[in-house]
């Protein structure tokens, strides 16, 4: 199968989902120290990153604004990622599969001492995830090689140890929902990259670390490796 290379992403946007993935939520409800039962939404929570923090070179690391760091926890959030190839405005779910070009493996990396203070004081989340270089992306799979999308899973290595496992299947808000709900509220252009959101697992890279996140496809009783993002971690 012949891949999208990431290299020709140029995204007008990049939406992200926050919280798709019933652990996932349940943990950052731990970090905001209030705990319990994560309920669903009414509706997706959605942010943007900035087209120019996407990395092409397989580079993460954490700015420096007068030559400090802006912070100092960054966390890796892998993701499915999802290629919109055609203009998307006021799509019903039901048609919206047909607007996807292609599906990668990316990762959201996240200051998250930042964003925790910024949930703290009611701020955007702007610099905590569209920073440089804070948005990866493995080459992509055609959508015409995917003929059931709920057949992907998805796992991230941090060190060659893996630390998260991602099934698409059990995202709170499925990817015709989401990309329905975008073309919506903010209309899609091709090209447009949508991060779907991390399950559990999330946690904390320093320099010198080596992520290498895999997309798979299950089928019947085994798995094909579809596409690998490798992302080493800079001081
Ligand atoms: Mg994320």
């Amino acid at each position: 199968m012949d891949l999208i290379p990431a290299s020709s992403l140029a995204p007008y946007s990049i939406y992200c989902v926050g919280k798709n993935y019933q652990l996932h939520a349940e943990e950052m409800l731990q970090w905001e120290s209030k705990g319990g039962t994560a309920e669903k939404p009414e509706e997706p929570l959605i942010f943007l990153k900035p087209s120019t923090s996407l990395s092409y070179n397989g580079k993460t690391f954490i700015p420096l604004y007068q030559e400090k760091p802006i912070s100092t926890r960054m966390h890796y959030e892998a993701e499915l990622v999802v290629l919109i190839d055609r203009d998307a405005e006021s799509v019903p779910a039901e048609e919206a599969m047909s607007f996807v070009g292609g599906y990668g493996i990316g990762l959201d990396m996240t200051l998250r001492d930042v964003q925790m203070d910024a949930k703290g004081k009611g701020e955007p989340w702007l610099k905590c995830k569209g920073f440089k270089n804070s948005s990866l992306v493995s080459d992509l799979v055609p959508a015409d090689d995917i003929h059931n999308p709920d057949t992907l899973v998805f796992e991230l290595s941090l060190n060659n140890v893996i630390v998260q496992k991602g099934v698409p299947e059990k995202m709170l808000f499925s990817i015709p929902v989401l990309i329905s709900y975008l073309s919506y509220i903010y209309g899609l252009r091709a090209g447009d990259l949508l991060f779907t959101g991390t399950p559990e697992g999330v946690g904390k890279v320093k320099s010198g670390d080596m992520l290498h996140a895999e997309l798979l496809q299950n089928r019947c009783c085994s798995s094909t490796l579809l596409t690998v993002l490798d992302v080493v971690v800079g001081p």
